[in-house]
């Protein structure tokens, strides 16, 4: 048995719904602009965008059911929310196809997709790379994921509120890449495996969040997603 200099670190991890067993996560990856009017209100043209990948670190997860009040990320003074259907992968896939990326779907949840958004434009204005705006401590928000039974879902409400106001809505059916043919692209880049979750854009009406906010996430056919960030 090899050893190590220091203690492993601990396995990041996501609680399934009616299990005890935790999902182990091994990645987090996410897709930019999967939405054609969330694309538009941040400039681009739907039209004319590939998906284009980033990652977020596995120990960002933050579980607010088990874990309580998020503490406010430092470093920013516009961090924004982004609600996302995110996937969780049960089989490996590289250079698959949409069929085989759609049989690997292990499980599904809420998420957000934390963003400090004026760390983003800064990068993006300067050409530098995206991960201190993107993959920062507690930036992978997740409700348990539920095990998937029966195919994938192709339609579906989409919605998040800030302190009881309505802020994001749109549905799984507007996505520009569904899931299947999203996650056989991004295999074309790298080896997906168990344990990878993949989120999967957001819909129009990102915005920012204050110290003290209580935000819902939703999606048809799963548990809402409750997160309170911590007054500072
Ligand atoms: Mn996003």
């Amino acid at each position: 048995m090899s050893e190590y200099v220091l203690p492993p670190p601990p396995q990041a991890s996501v609680s399934v719904l009616g299990r005890p067993e935790r999902y182990a996560v091994r990645r987090i990856y996410c897709v930019g602009q999967n939405y054609a009017e969330h694309s538009r209100e941040m400039g681009s043209d739907p039209q004319k965008v590939p998906p284009f990948f980033f990652a977020k670190p596995a120990d960002a997860v933050f579980e607010p059911a088990l874990q309580g009040a998020m503490p406010f990320p430092g470093m920013t003074d516009n961090l924004h929310h982004e609600v996302e259907w995110v996937v969780a992968l049960g089989q490996p896939l590289y250079q698959a196809t949409p069929a085989a990326c759609a049989a690997a779907v292990w499980g599904h949840t809420v998420g957000l997709d934390l963003t400090r958004r004026d760390l983003q434009a800064a990068a993006k204005a300067g050409g530098k790379p995206w991960d201190m705006s993107k993959g920062f401590d507690h930036s992978a928000v997740l409700a348990p994921l539920q095990p998937l039974e029966g195919p994938l879902p192709t339609a579906g409400a989409i919605a998040l509120s800030v302190n009881g106001e309505a802020r994001q809505q749109g549905d799984l059916s507007d996505l520009i890449w569904p899931v299947p043919e999203l996650l056989a692209r991004l295999s074309q880049y790298v080896a997906l495996q168990p344990g990878d979750l993949v989120f999967t854009g957001t819909p129009a009406g990102v915005g920012p969040l204050r110290p003290g906010d209580v935000v819902l996430a939703s999606i048809d056919g799963l548990p809402p997603l409750r997160l309170e960030l911590a007054r500072v």
